[in-house]
């Protein structure tokens, strides 16, 4: 790997931590930039996917990303904090939200609404919008049966002066998975929805359906510009292509004990042990981000070995099958990393929890201390 400012991880380690790997993102935006076939977007909602929203916004940016794309203004300030300056859009927001503010640090705003649109024309400043279509999941983005009143609106208020319509945005619910028959409505709404916006004399140069998996499988989605979120921090999707996972989260093992055959661990008693074992003691739980659905399927790797996590995970901690020799406490547990040392990946643990990367990446809990690394834009990629 290339890790640039960092030692060895068992002789510094300490209490649970979370390593994130700059240089894996780095790669993952290079992948992805090559792929799109307009612009690229680093979506950095929910601090950058846990990874870090500054950092991996400036890494992206240093790789091919050439906006930034956050949920709520809130996200938006702090990268404006940051001294990021590109075009940045928002695109979740209450009617009430500071739009006025947005106009002044230059965010652009979506508009999903025909409420949101007043609220954004009336605020101070003139607002560049993004007018937001629903492509088919009944979530954010207008109603199809409100776009073109919702176009035409927004040509008056651009007219005034109020606004500037200078994008159009949808969002697929299938994505990843190619073929489902969702993707083709989804791209033909938002085909209309261009047509319509047209129609009704707006000239949007931004316009923008594809995500992380729709710009790894489908050009024809990609028109002006991607958003990719996931794709930077190693997961896709839909699984077609191999990005580099960014995150490696570790612990040592603060105790270790002998137990007999039959022994039951844990809260409810859920494992007993088969033989005469050494139990390992894990301080990470469903608090730090661990599911405790993953109980009595997940693994972690010890001395580059897997080994079962036994019995459930509680809030603070869980316990390790180390096996017949054990190991000395202090020595490292790693929970999941990119998988390159057999250690488990966010992957697996996802299928342990019936759930999604993106669900456990963005859980991490706040006593886990993190620690950045690389500093990848001061290298040149192969
Ligand atoms: C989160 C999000 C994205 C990024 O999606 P990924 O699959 O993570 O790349 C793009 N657009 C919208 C509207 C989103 O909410």
């Amino acid at each position: 790997m290339t890790n640039l400012a960092v030692s060895d991880r068992t002789a510094t380690a300490s209490g649970p931590r979370l390593d994130i790997d700059l240089d894996a993102v780095a790669r993952n935006t290079r992948l992805l930039a090559d792929r799109a076939a307009g612009e690229l977007m680093a979506v950095v909602k929910a601090d950058g996917f846990g990874h870090g929203a500054v950092d991996v916004a400036r890494t992206a940016l240093a790789h091919g990303a050439t906006r930034l794309g956050v949920t709520s203004l809130d996200e938006a300030w702090t990268l404006r904090d940051a001294g990021l300056g590109v075009p940045l859009l928002s695109w979740l927001n209450p009617v009430d939200a500071d739009f006025a503010l947005a106009a002044e640090r230059d965010v652009d705003v979506a508009v999903p609404s025909a409420q949101h649109l007043s609220a954004v024309a009336v605020a101070p400043g003139r607002s560049r919008v993004h007018l937001h279509l629903d492509a088919g999941m009944a979530r954010d983005g207008a109603d199809p049966a409100a776009w073109g009143t919702l176009c035409r609106a927004a040509r008056r208020a651009e007219q005034r002066g109020e606004v500037e319509v200078v994008g159009v945005m949808g969002h697929l619910g299938c994505a990843d998975d190619p073929d489902d028959e969702c993707n083709t409505l989804g791209r033909t709404r938002f085909a209309w929805a261009l047509e319509t916006a047209r129609a009704a004399g707006l000239r949007p140069r931004d316009r923008h359906l594809a995500a992380t998996a729709a710009t790894l499988t489908d050009p024809r989605s990609h028109h002006t510009m991607s958003r990719v979120g996931a794709g930077l921090v190693g997961i896709d999707p839909s699984r077609s292509t191999r990005l580099h996972p960014a995150m490696t989260l570790t612990a040592p093992v603060v105790q270790v004990r002998r137990v007999r055959g039959g022994t039951p661990v844990g809260y409810g008693h859920s494992h007993r042990t088969a033989v005469a074992t050494h139990l390992g003691l894990v301080p990470l739980g469903y608090a730090d981000g661990l599911p405790r659905l993953a109980s009595g399927r997940a693994e972690v790797l010890v001395r580059g070995v897997r080994r079962p996590v036994v019995g459930r995970i509680s809030m603070d901690q869980l316990v390790v099958d180390l096996g017949e020799r054990g190991v000395d406490p202090g020595e490292t547990v790693t929970v999941f990393g990119p998988g390159t040392h057999g250690e488990p990946t966010v992957a697996e643990w996802a299928t342990w929890a019936d759930t999604i990367e993106h669900e456990l990446v963005t859980g991490i809990g706040a006593r886990v201390e993190r620690r950045t690394l690389a500093v990848p834009h001061l290298r040149s990629l192969s």
